[in-house]
């Protein structure tokens, strides 16, 4: 879908610029001059400035003129560990616990290949660090015996850790993700996206869908 999806912006006069970091902008008559580095920096200038730049959406924000800061949120971090499971296992679907206020639950996934992985959990971490930890194991080995007593946890591995760009700190009520444009913050062009947390992949094409009706 990805490529599909790069095709048609290249079919469309577009430039998919990889390994190239957006610098700043700054926003003059109609046009942000945006400031990027590529190894070498330039500049490219555009009607139109969309920020999702996800965990790092607060960082970006501070780096647009005039973007007012009251509309920029800060950024928290709650990391998600996934264990994998090799090993017979009784699922034919996914399976979700009752989610809690901040997740989902551990619930089962399945990967490409069939095998089966639990997660994620929240852990609230203050730096994007994509270190694994293993001490969890045993409150997933007890979370997953609530709804699978007989699961092994020897055959329980840990596999992978995402960061979730939170929009409330560990001691805060849930906020809702949030998509600014110029009837929000006044910047003509600029659409802001932030918090865009799970389901942001199920969901992505929805969101375009809105960006551009935005714009
Ligand atoms: C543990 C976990 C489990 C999840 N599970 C699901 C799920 O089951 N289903 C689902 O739909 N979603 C899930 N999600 C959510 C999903 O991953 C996100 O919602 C989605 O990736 C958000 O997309 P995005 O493009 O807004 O941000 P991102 O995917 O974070 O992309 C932002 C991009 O901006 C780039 N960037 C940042 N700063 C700069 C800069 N200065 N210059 C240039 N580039 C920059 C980054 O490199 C990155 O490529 C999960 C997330 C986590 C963490």
């Amino acid at each position: 879908m990805i490529t599909a999806l790069e095709g048609d912006i290249q079919h469309n006069q577009g430039v998919v610029s990889l390994n190239t970091s957006f610098i700043s902008a700054k926003k003059s008559e109609n046009n942000f001059e945006i400031i990027c580095n590529d190894g070498n920096n330039f500049s490219i200038n555009a009607k139109v400035l969309v920020n999702s730049s996800g965990l790092y959406s607060d960082i970006t924000s501070k780096k647009i003129q005039p973007l007012d800061q009251k509309y920029n949120s800060p950024i928290y971090y709650a990391k998600g560990h996934y264990f994998k499971y090799s090993g017979p296992h009784p699922f034919h679907s996914l399976v979700y616990p009752l989610a809690s206020e901040f997740s989902s639950g551990l619930h089962v996934g399945f990967d490409m290949g069939g095998q089966i992985r639990f997660g994620p959990d929240v852990t609230w971490v203050n730096v994007i660090d994509f270190s694994f930890d293993e001490s969890l194991k045993d409150y997933f080995i007890n979370s997953i015996h609530n709804y699978w007593p007989d699961m092994d946890p020897d055959k329980l591995q840990p596999d992978y850790v995402g960061i979730r760009p939170k929009l409330q700190n560990s001691n805060e009520k849930m906020k809702d993700f949030s998509i600014l444009g110029a009837q929000d913050h006044g910047v003509d062009g600029l659409i802001n996206l932030q918090g865009i947390e799970s389901p942001g992949v199920t969901s992505c094409l929805a969101i375009g869908q809105y960006v551009a009706e935005l714009v």
